[in-house]
């Protein structure tokens, strides 16, 4: 058994561990543990803590992947409740989708009775509010939001709040491996922009044969190099688990142009390897780990690749 799960973790992944000590299946225990992180204030980069789009709205992105069945449930462009993942494990079960977005994900929470009345956090708000203070010129103030908002994309982007997604990996007792995602994006990003955590084979991906791969950071690149299926692909062609991210690596950055900046990956094989990478982040970049050897978690830094 082993959990892999990224910095924003800490308040969910010991539920998480000791979940799958119990022999719960890896997805329910992954799910649960995230969904505390979804409510923790104190992360400021998925659910209650996390940043708004461009017009002080949130709007969450999220999926949970069964890598034994391949089943995959997402949702882009969440509104209305903080309990994304669950919404994405239930597009999953209920549905005959893989992914909603916008009204309809927001609408199909509501129906599994996900709702939640305050998603926006005072200093979230504050932040934002100031931000759009400073970047919207003076005579469009009045106006905002009822503004062409595409040129204020480019000169919006805050290096420091920019970023990050909450991430979790794991296989259980039964060698089940599974993988879920869950943030509020880019910060002041367009709204209506998806990220790559809701999209499978981008931000996220689990095969029970081979391993799981799942990233966070610049979304704007994972989505065009098609990393974390990159990488359990070619752990399926025969290559080990530090070859597979290599070679994922080695695919973004061979990207010259478009948006660019750091992304973080984060791998396991089925043999219970786990590996985490740091390319391009100025920080350093911390994740957990768990294992059935450890009495509970513990935090690592990635390697600077
Ligand atoms: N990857 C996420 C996204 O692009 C954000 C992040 O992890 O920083 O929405």
């Amino acid at each position: 058994m082993i959990i892999l799960a990224n910095s924003e973790a800490t308040n969910g992944i010991g539920v998480s561990a000791e979940l799958l000590q119990q022999k719960h299946n890896v997805l329910d225990a992954l799910v649960e543990g995230i969904s505390i992180v979804e409510r923790d204030p104190n992360v400021r980069s998925a659910g209650y803590g996390g940043w708004p789009n461009m017009i002080g709205e949130m709007e969450f992105d999220a999926a949970v992947m069964d890598g034994t069945t391949l089943e995959i449930g997402a949702v882009g462009a969440l509104q209305g409740t903080l309990s994304a993942t669950k919404t994405a494990y239930q597009v999953m079960k209920r549905l005959p989708h893989v992914m909603l977005t916008g009204a309809g994900a927001t609408r199909f929470a509501k129906e599994c009775g996900y709702q939640d009345d305050e998603l926006l956090m005072p200093d979230s708000k504050r932040v934002w509010r100031n931000k759009i203070d400073k970047v919207v010129a003076a005579d469009q103030l009045n106006d905002f939001p009822n503004i062409p908002l595409a040129p204020l994309s480019n000169i919006i982007t805050d290096p420091e709040r920019v970023r990050d997604t909450t991430v979790f990996m794991g296989m259980g007792h039964d060698n089940h491996i599974a993988a879920c995602t869950s943030t509020s994006g880019w910060a002041w990003k367009y709204p209506g922009r998806l990220g790559d955590s809701p999209i499978p084979g981008a931000g996220f991906y689990a095969d029970s044969r081979f391993g799981a791969a799942a990233c966070t950071h610049t979304g704007e690149m994972t989505m065009r190099a098609g990393t974390s299926r990159a990488i359990v692909l070619a752990m399926q062609l025969g290559h080990n688990l530090e070859q597979s991210v290599d070679l994922a690596v080695a695919e973004l950055a061979n990207l010259k142009c478009g948006f660019l900046g750091g992304v973080v990956i984060h791998a396991i094989d089925k043999h219970q390897n786990h590996l985490v990478v740091n390319f391009r982040c100025d920080e350093t970049i911390r994740y957990w780990y768990w294992d059935e050897s450890l009495p509970k978690p513990v935090q690592r830094i990635a390697t600077k690749v």
